[in-house]
C-alpha cells in the first residue's frame, strides 16, 4: 500500500488572522510535515510577542461594541458559522487529516461535532440570565447578572485542535467575549480556516484573532495585562508555567489537561462489547486523547479473556491510510513523539511492568516512513509500573487485574489524575456505586456519549475548567452585583 501524499493546496493561508486581516510576522517559521508520509508540506509563519500585543488591542478595541451586540444578533452569527463549516466540511476534514495525521473517519466526526458545538452555543446569548437576590437592611433591591471576561486567551494542543477550540469557542462568543486564540505551531491550519470562516459569515473585525506559534506566543498571551480569562487545554506541565505567569497579573485561567483513565471491567459486563470499547477507548486517535481509556482495569476471573479478546480484535487497529475511510488507526504526530512511547514501552519490557500481548515496535514496511507505532497491549501490568500510572499519549494499554468493588475502585483511584473514567456492568446498584466514588470529571458506563449539552472537565491534575452545556457559558462569564438603596 502507497500512503497517499498530503493535499497541501488544501492548507489555508498560514499568516495569523489580526483585526480580520493577515498580516507578515518577523517571528520565524515552522516546518510541517505530514505525520502519515513525514514529508514537509508548507512553512508556518510563526508569531512573536509584537504580534500578540497587536491582536489583543485589536480584541479589545472590537469589545467595546461586541459586549452590546444583541443575543439575536450574537446567535445568527454563530449559525451562520455551523452553516459554513457544513459547507465546507470535506474540505475541514481534508485540512485536519492533513494537519495531524487524525484518520479521514474520526476528523469527520469531530467536524460534525464542531458543528453541533456552534448551533448548541447559539442557542444561549437570549438565555442568559441573573438572579434577584434578598437584600437587606432596606428598602432594597439586589440583583446580579452574567457578563462577559473581555478578551479570552485560548490555547489549544495539537492532537485535536478544531476539536478543542470548537468546545469553548461558541460559549466564549456567546458569551459576549472577544477572542484571541494560540494555536500549536504543528498544527495551526483548522483553527485558521475555521476563523476565516467566521470572518466570511461576517464576525466583525477584532472580535477573533489567531496568533500561530510556539510555547513563546502563548507566553506573551498569558502574561500580558490586557488579557482578562485564559483558557489553556493541554499538558499539566504547561499549565503549571501557566499558572505561575497568570498569577503576575492574577489573570483567571481556566484549565483543561491530561489523564490516565480507567475503564473497569466487571465480570458481569458483556464482555464482546466491553473488550471491543477497550480497544476503542484506548487506541482511537492513536492513544493521543485527553480522555482514551489507558488503564484496563479487568476483574481477576474474566483477565485472561478479555486479553484474549483485546489481541484477537488489536488487528482492527492496524495502521493504515488516513485518508482511507476504513482506516481506524493512523500516525502519531511527529518523530519526538515516537521516540517518546517507544521510550515508555522499552522500559517497561526492562523492568518486567507487564506481559507485551501484542505490538510494541514501530511499523515496518509501507509505513516506515510515517509516524506509525504498532497498537500495544501489555497485561497483568503492576499497578505501581510507569505505564500504568504516566500519560504515555500513544497507543499502549496497560491491563491491570482487580478483585472486587472496592479493589477496582483504590486502583481506579489510584493516579494523580482525574478526567475520564469508564465502567462495564450489567449490574446498576454497582454502576451508580462506582460512578458515585470515583475520582473524576466524567463517568462513562456501557459506551461513551459527548453531546455539546453535558459539561466536560477534570478534577486532580486532569484541569479545573468545564466545557459543554450551561457550565460552558458560566466558564466564560462572571457575575457582577447591582445594589439599589429604594
Ligand atoms: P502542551 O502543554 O505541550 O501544549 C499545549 C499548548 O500550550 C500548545 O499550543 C503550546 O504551544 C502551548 N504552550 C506551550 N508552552 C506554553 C507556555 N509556557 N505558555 C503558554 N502556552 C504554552 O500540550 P500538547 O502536547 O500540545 O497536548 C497534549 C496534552 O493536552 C496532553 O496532556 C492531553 O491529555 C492534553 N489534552 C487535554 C484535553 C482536555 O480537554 N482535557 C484535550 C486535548 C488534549
Amino acid at each position: 500500500m502507497t500512503i497517499s501524499p498530503a493535499p497541501v493546496d488544501v492548507l489555508p493561508d498560514p499568516r495569523p488572522i489580526i483585526d480580520n486581516a493577515r498580516p507578515d510576522t518577523a517571528g520565524g517559521a515552522f516546518a510541517h510535515v505530514y505525520a502519515a508520509t513525514g514529508k514537509h508540506t508548507v512553512d508556518v509563519p510563526l508569531t512573536g510577542p509584537a504580534d500578540v500585543d497587536r491582536a489583543i488591542a485589536a480584541a479589545r478595541a472590537a469589545h467595546r461594541d461586541w459586549k452590546h451586540v444583541a443575543p439575536p444578533e450574537r446567535r445568527k452569527l454563530l449559525n451562520a458559522l455551523a452553516d459554513s463549516l457544513e459547507a465546507h466540511f470535506e474540505e475541514m476534514v481534508s485540512i485536519q487529516v492533513t494537519e495531524n495525521g487524525i484518520p479521514w473517519t474520526i476528523a469527520s466526526g469531530h467536524v460534525l461535532q464542531v458543528i453541533e458545538m456552534l448551533r448548541y452555543a447559539a442557542g444561549w446569548p437570549d438565555k442568559l440570565t441573573g438572579d434577584v437576590n434578598a437584600a437587606w437592611p432596606g428598602p432594597a433591591l439586589d440583583y446580579s447578572v452574567l457578563e462577559p471576561y473581555g478578551v479570552v486567551g485560548i490555547i489549544v494542543p495539537w492532537n485535536s485542535a478544531l476539536f478543542c477550540l470548537g468546545s469553548v469557542l461558541g460559549a466564549a462568543l456567546a458569551a459576549g467575549n472577544c477572542v484571541v486564540i494560540k494555536p500549536p505551531e504543528f498544527t495551526p491550519f483548522t483553527t485558521l480556516r475555521l476563523i476565516e470562516l467566521a470572518i466570511e459569515a461576517g464576525f466583525p473585525p477584532g472580535v477573533l484573532n489567531v496568533v500561530p506559534g510556539d510555547g513563546a506566543v502563548g507566553a506573551a498571551l498569558v502574561e500580558h495585562p490586557g488579557i482578562d480569562k485564559i483558557h489553556f487545554t493541554g499538558s499539566g506541565a504547561t499549565a503549571t508555567r501557566i499558572l505561575q505567569s497568570a498569577a503576575v497579573n492574577l489573570t483567571p485561567v481556566a484549565t483543561e489537561l491530561g489523564g490516565k483513565s480507567p475503564n473497569i471491567i466487571f465480570d458481569d459486563a458483556d464482555l464482546d462489547a466491553a473488550s471491543f470499547m477497550a480497544l476503542a477507548f484506548c487506541m482511537q486517535v492513536s492513544g493521543q486523547g485527553c480522555i482514551n481509556g489507558t488503564r484496563i482495569l479487568v476483574q481477576d476471573s474474566v483477565h485472561d479473556e478479555v486479553v484474549a479478546r483485546l489481541e484477537q480484535n488489536a488487528a482492527m487497529f492496524a495502521p493504515g491510510d488516513p485518508r482511507l475511510p476504513e482506516t481506524m488507526f493512523g500516525p502519531v504526530i511527529n518523530q519526538a513523539a515516537i521516540d517518546r512511547i517507544t521510550g515508555f514501552i522499552e522500559r517497561a519490557k526492562d523492568a518486567s511492568a507487564g506481559t507485551l500481548v501484542t505490538g510494541g515496535s514501530r511499523a515496518a514496511g509501507d509505513f516506515a516512513d510515517g509516524f506509525y507505532l504498532e497498537p500495544t497491549i501489555f497485561a497483568d501490568v503492576d499497578p505501581a509500573s510507569e505505564i500504568a500510572r504516566t500519560e504515555i499519549f500513544g497507543p499502549v494499554m496497560a491491563v491491570i487485574r482487580f478483585t472486587d468493588e472496592a479493589d477496582a475502585l483504590d486502583k481506579a483511584n489510584d493516579t494523580d489524575f482525574g478526567l475520564a473514567s469508564y465502567i462495564q456492568t450489567t449490574n446498576l446498584g454497582r454502576a451508580h456505586r462506582m460512578a458515585a466514588e470515583l475520582d473524576a470529571g466524567m463517568v462513562w458506563i456501557n459506551g461513551l456519549g459527548f453531546p455539546p449539552s453535558i459539561p466536560f472537565g477534570g478534577v486532580k491534575q486532569s484541569g479545573t475548567g468545564r466545557s459543554g452545556g450551561l457550565a460552558g457559558i458560566h466558564e466564560f462569564s462572571r457575575t457582577k452585583n447591582v445594589w439599589i438603596s429604594l
